[in-house]
């Protein structure tokens, strides 16, 4: 079958559910502009169009199927995409000639059930929609007779609508489901080079969240090549979530400082209370409702519902954990369905791997924490400025 001679649009589903009202104007609207930016950097020339509760994207001319439906799969809010047959005549001989070479390109092998579903926009035609199911069906059925009719529970619905064209389709691939981006507020991501945080940012911008995100970078001890990581994961998340702004910060001075000043055992938790600071200082400045970030309970030393609260208590606004539940070959599954996988396994340094404790406290006190963190009083307020006012932006889509 060659599928971009066959099919010349595509029916964009979305679920309706809570999108009633101005809301729907609200999802429907982010929804186009999305789909626009998933196909603008293909070759083929799109239209995207809101037809009675459904989005049609048409392609004029040549364009690339397999592309076209990898990009509209990146688009959050998408449901299922029907490849959809397009024809101008409306006469009958066509619409029965055009809707059986559908089928018959479409399923090779004819021993299915099925049922035919018309509308009709036009109500000027000479046939009623049961009269159109009817006889497209009598005429399918002469053309395959291995074809069975069942309308109760067919194994394929075939769609001929008759509107200022006629579509013709029945096959549904399935979306990525949840919100299109911009339906909710902005956050802010922590982003590192790990398996974890791409995925957290790709799972919060699926509830329609627009994300920024920050990096700690502690030159020299992790390379220029660890962060050219940390932007690629950027890039390739960028294709769900749209353009990302990445804030690099230089976090060297503040690690030395904790690492100096400060007991061993609690370095993590304390360099994450300082991450956390930043980020949320970074957020407001950007507009971002909330940070997120790819810790998951138990994980790690610095993941225990302990750690985890100490390292909260410097935050004010919502911190927004969507791995909090999964075990990490869970994550381990999502990262390869979306393509950060390999690229979070390459080798480099991470700069909580370089000034990690052979034993590092699992259920620290927060005022054992707050307690140490008085040692960097003298100190510390210089190096955060110096950090903030020398963050480098990189514009990463
Ligand atoms: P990841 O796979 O996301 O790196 P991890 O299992 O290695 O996670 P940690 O290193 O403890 O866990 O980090 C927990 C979270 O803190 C990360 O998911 C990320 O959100 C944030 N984080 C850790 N290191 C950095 C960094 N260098 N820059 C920005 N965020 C970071
Ligand atoms: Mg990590």
């Amino acid at each position: 079958m060659k599928e971009n001679e066959l099919f010349h649009a595509f029916l964009v589903k979305y679920a309706e559910i809570g999108i009633k009202g101005k809301n729907r104007y609200i999802f429907e609207n982010a929804l186009c502009s999305q789909i626009k930016r998933a196909l603008n950097p293909l070759d083929g020339v799109y239209h995207v169009e809101r037809e009675q509760g459904r989005i049609f994207v048409e392609a004029e001319g040549d364009y690339d199927y397999l592309e076209t439906v990898e990009a509209l799969g990146t688009v959050f809010g998408v449901a299922g995409i029907c490849p959809v047959m397009v024809f101008e005549e409306h006469d009958w001989d066509t619409l029965t000639e055009k809707t059986a070479q559908y089928v018959d390109e479409v399923y090779p092998d004819k021993h299915f059930t099925f049922k035919v579903m018309a509308k009709r926009a036009d109500k000027h035609y000479p046939m009623t929609s049961p009269e159109i199911c009817a006889k497209m069906g009598e005429y399918l059925l002469d053309c395959f007779p291995d074809m069975k009719v069942d309308v109760h529970h067919p194994q394929a619905v075939i769609h001929v609508e008759l509107r200022s064209k006629c579509y013709v389709y029945s096959k549904i691939i399935p979306g990525p489901g949840g919100m299109p981006v911009g339906t909710a507020g902005r956050g802010m991501l922590l982003l590192s080079g790990g398996i974890d945080s791409p995925v957290a940012g790709y799972m919060i911008s699926k509830r329609g969240v627009f994300i920024d995100a920050v990096y700690f970078h502690a030159p020299p001890y992790t390379s220029e090549r660890a962060k050219e990581k940390v932007v690629d994961l950027a890039r390739l998340i960028s294709r769900y979530t749209g353009p990302i702004r990445l804030h690099v910060v230089n976090f060297t001075d503040i690690q030395l400082a904790i690492y100096e000043k400060c007991p061993h055992d609690q370095l993590t938790i304390i360099m994450r209370r300082y991450m956390m600071r930043i980020a949320e200082e970074l957020a407001v400045k950007n507009d971002c409702l909330g940070l997120i970030t790819g810790e998951s309970i138990g994980q790690v030393a610095s993941q225990t519902m302990q750690s985890m609260l100490a390292t909260n208590a410097v935050c004010h606004m919502p911190v927004y954990r969507p791995l909090v539940g999964m075990d990490k070959q869970e994550i381990v599954e999502i990262s390869q369905k979306i393509g950060t996988y390999e690229t979070s396994i390459l080798p480099y340094e991470d700069c909580c791997t370089i000034f990690v404790a052979k034993h590092p406290v699992t259920k620290p006190s927060l005022e054992l924490i707050e307690n140490s963190e008085k040692n960097l009083v003298v100190v510390i307020e210089e190096l955060y400025r110096k950090a903030m006012d020398s963050i480098e932006v990189i514009e990463v889509k």
